[in-house]
């Protein structure tokens, strides 16, 4: 039985395990204890041992990215390039959250609730961000799973590898060799993401009934449908602009978005969305090695859709009439947030005291969309994971580190 079960695609089963969690969570909703005590620890201990892939396998290959890319003047340029695409798509994806917050008017008629007052989140200063990734200590770095702290100190490993070459080799092989080890130790732990997304499918449909989503269905349709229009129509559009099939792009990371979606963090999908790029799109390890980890700190398409979304409903829930410098306001702080926000469940919704303090508007408005954030960071950690993807395959494309024949075969049925 094991044997035909393994044999059917990895998507379909963690596709199966999705909607099968869906309908049980539904049956079990009288019983969510049921739930939280006998079914959703299978999705904790699938998080879990993703969790535990993340800083080996980040760092590990990494440096092997940086030593196969060896010229650091073209490290510099993928640096760049990555750069200005996670900021100029953040900023289109702003861009339509407000359009989607302003026809579709989602906080209309929805009431407001009396609510202790939130502190708000702040972003920390530019010069300590700077200075905050430089890892003073990196065996606390990796041992706190600060990524962008890791991330800096694998390439300052891998360039000096680069210099000192015959005599750092022997290094070299054992970190080549230890990032296929975590290769696959993720392809190992992928055989659980069936059963882990069954789980936690599960217990989010008992948790949240539908009562509880219906008053506030229209921002949940904003979110998703948002969502959704960025990844077919701006990243399509991009995709296609470069001689990239959007068709195959989807179908190499379902694996990645199913888990994303269920996980709602885009650090913890992180192995899974870099075996997705380098397998099924044929990125390059040192481009996916490089741009995921990044993305997955600092690029949040979906994450910026929702502040600007959420946002505008606070305002039209309080009835707060917003002027043209306030919507410029939404654009620069929300993409900002979803710079800022972490890559773990329910980030977005704290930085959202920042952009509701930003413009003024009452921190109170949290509570009402606090009680269904999770179904709403399920929409956006998605596509903040698909992002990542969609930027390490053009970067890979431009710099000639896209396998074109692997893209081109992205297996899905
Ligand atoms: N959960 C999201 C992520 O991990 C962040 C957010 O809450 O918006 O990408």
């Amino acid at each position: 039985m094991w044997k035909s079960w393994s044999s059917i695609k990895l998507w379909k089963r963690i596709a199966a395990g999705l909607v099968l969690g869906i309908i049980v969570g539904i049956l079990l909703s009288g019983a969510p204890n049921v739930v939280e005590t006998w079914i959703r620890p299978f999705g904790t201990l699938f998080l879990n041992f993703i969790k535990m892939l993340i800083v080996p396998l980040v760092f590990l290959s990494l440096v092997v990215g940086v030593t196969s890319l060896k010229d650091p003047a073209r490290m510099g340029r993928i640096g760049i390039k990555t750069i200005a695409w996670y900021l100029v798509t953040t900023a289109v994806a702003v861009v339509i959250g407000l359009v989607f917050g302003l026809v579709f008017q989602p906080g209309a008629g929805v009431e407001k609730v009396a609510a202790a007052a939130t502190k708000a989140a702040a972003l920390p200063s530019v010069v300590d961000t700077f200075l905050n990734l430089i890892p003073a200590n990196p065996v606390g770095a990796l041992a706190s799973g600060n990524i962008l702290q890791i991330i800096v100190f694998a390439i300052v490993v891998g360039i000096a590898i680069n210099f000192v070459g015959q005599k750092a080799e022997p290094l070299e092989r054992v970190i080549a060799a230890g990032a296929e080890v975590m290769y696959k130790m993720t392809a190992g732990v992928m055989e659980l993401a069936p059963l882990g997304v069954f789980a936690l499918m599960a217990w989010v449909a008992a948790k949240y009934g539908l009562s509880i989503l219906l008053p506030l269905a229209k921002i949940i349709f904003c979110v998703y449908v948002a969502c959704i229009l960025h990844a077919v129509i701006t990243y399509g559009f991009i995709l296609k602009m470069h001689g990239l099939s959007p068709m195959q792009f989807f179908r190499g990371i379902v694996d990645a978005q199913m888990v994303a979606f269920t996980t709602t963090s885009s650090a913890g999908t992180l192995p899974v969305t870099m075996r997705c790029t380098q397998d099924n799109l044929g990125v390059s390890v040192g481009v996916s090695s490089f741009v995921l980890p990044l993305g997955a700190t600092i690029n949040m398409d979906g994450t910026a859709i929702y502040e600007a979304i959420a946002a505008l409903f606070v305002a039209q829930v309080f009835g707060v009439t917003l002027g043209g410098g306030d919507y410029l306001m939404i654009v620069i702080v929300a993409t900002l947030a979803s710079i800022g926000a972490a890559g773990v469940p329910g980030a977005g919704l704290i930085m959202l005291t920042m952009v509701l303090t930003t413009i003024g508007l009452p921190l109170e408005g949290l509570a009402i969309v606090a009680g269904i954030d999770r179904v709403l960071d399920m929409a956006r950690t998605t596509i903040n994971v698909t992002g990542d993807a969609f930027v390490s395959c053009l970067v890979a494309k431009s710099e000639r580190e896209l396998n074109q024949t692997v893209y081109d075969a992205a297996p899905v049925a």
